[in-house]
């Protein structure tokens, strides 16, 4: 049989001959035609005013903490269930992460992040929320703390392009938002990401600070410390290509989801993450928690099925890098975590892949 892997690139047809007239121009640089071509691509998609096309959405959320002025010292709220690019920068900058559990909606519960606020040693910076496999945090709720205590949000939306809330894009609706192209996102440009703002000054200012923040003048002159983050033309041209199947992968991972849930719903002990109201998340993962089987006998069973599944992310709250860090947390994520997979979800699964999943978990739980 062969293996089905949990997200795996799903090419259009369109990659290569856009890498081919990157060839032909020559442009093998950190910048050229289809730089702009993608960065196009992502604000009409998003309604985003301005993109900047990086080598990965670590290092966006890294120019995002520099611009909004987050230094040595600073307090950075952060959602604790997530991946580690999503915070890893506050500690680039020396700032101090405030970690925040999730609540039902599986993503940052607003009740605790006032919490996190209020206990807080000084006033936070900025506040990082990750949508989590895709699916929307309660945005108004958390745009309206942010707004009364004066506080930055980024939108970590790695996981998250295409998804929705009352219509307007994941990854808009914070000061800044990143996008992430990496191997194993909704989208691939093998390795990848992109920063975005209504804020033209602040993603000049990041343009400056990835391009070794080289000052404008003929012989180079360097005021400042920079970085050296920009994208590759050539991993640019396979971006403009996944940039037109986007709507197509989104709808073909909430297919997959709800087929899984159809045939695994049924099971009592099974509970997928939610979809809050108004959303359209984009499914990046199927997710579930077991109630009674351990998650890494489905796992094992899977394995054997030559089927890969992964746990969910382990908060960071729990993890020992973070040790000394704050945290709001009332034990919520650390269940999900215990209790949770990640299922096979690329959008190039076919519908008999899926059964063939299902089938192995049904086996693993009776
Ligand atoms: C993948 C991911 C990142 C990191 O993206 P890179 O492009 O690999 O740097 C950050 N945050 C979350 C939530 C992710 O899933």
């Amino acid at each position: 049989m062969d293996r089905i892997f949990l997200s795996p690139p799903h090419m259009s047809g369109k990659e290569q001959q856009y890498i081919s007239e990157v060839f032909e121009s020559n442009y093998i640089a950190p910048l050229g035609e289809f730089v702009n071509r993608f960065e196009s691509s992502i604000c009409n998609c998003t309604g985003t005013k301005h993109a900047l096309a990086l080598s990965c959405a670590t290092a966006g959320l890294h120019l995002a903490l520099c611009v909004l002025g987050v230094e040595n010292g600073d307090y950075v709220l952060a959602s604790s269930f997530t991946f580690i690019g999503s915070v890893n920068a506050i500690l680039y900058q020396n700032a101090k992460p405030i970690f925040v559990d999730s609540d039902e909606s599986w993503n940052i519960s607003p009740k605790l992040l006032k919490e996190a606020i209020q206990k807080s040693p000084r006033k936070p910076k900025a506040l990082i929320i990750t949508h989590l496999y895709g699916q929307l945090c309660k945005l108004d709720e958390i745009i309206t703390i942010c707004k009364e205590e004066g506080i930055f949000l980024i939108e970590d939306a790695a996981e998250s392009l295409g998804a929705s809330y009352q219509g307007k894009q994941s990854g808009t609706f914070g000061d800044m938002g990143v996008y992430s192209f990496n191997g194993n996102k909704i989208l691939t440009t093998s390795g990848g990401g992109m920063l975005v703002s209504d804020n033209e000054e602040w993603v000049a200012k990041a343009q400056f600070l990835s391009t070794q923040a080289k000052e404008n003048f003929l012989h180079y002159e360097h005021k400042e410390v920079g970085y050296n983050y920009r994208m590759s033309n050539i991993l640019a041209a396979i971006g403009v290509a996944q940039m037109e199947v986007l709507d197509e992968r989104v709808n073909r991972r909430r297919e997959i989801f709800d087929l899984y849930q159809k045939v695994l719903g049924t099971y009592e002990e099974i509970q997928f993450m939610p979809e809050i109201e108004g959303s359209r998340g984009n499914r990046w993962l199927s997710t579930l928690t077991l109630k009674k089987t351990d998650p890494k006998k489905i796992i094992t069973v899977l394995e054997e099925a030559n089927i890969e599944s992964r746990p969910l992310w382990k908060p960071m709250h729990m993890q020992p890098l973070f040790s000394d860090a704050m945290a709001i947390e009332d034990g919520t994520s650390q269940t999900f975590f215990e209790q949770g997979i990640c299922l096979p979800s690329g959008s190039s699964m076919s519908d008999e892949d899926v059964m063939r999943v299902c089938d192995a978990i049904k086996k693993a739980i009776k």
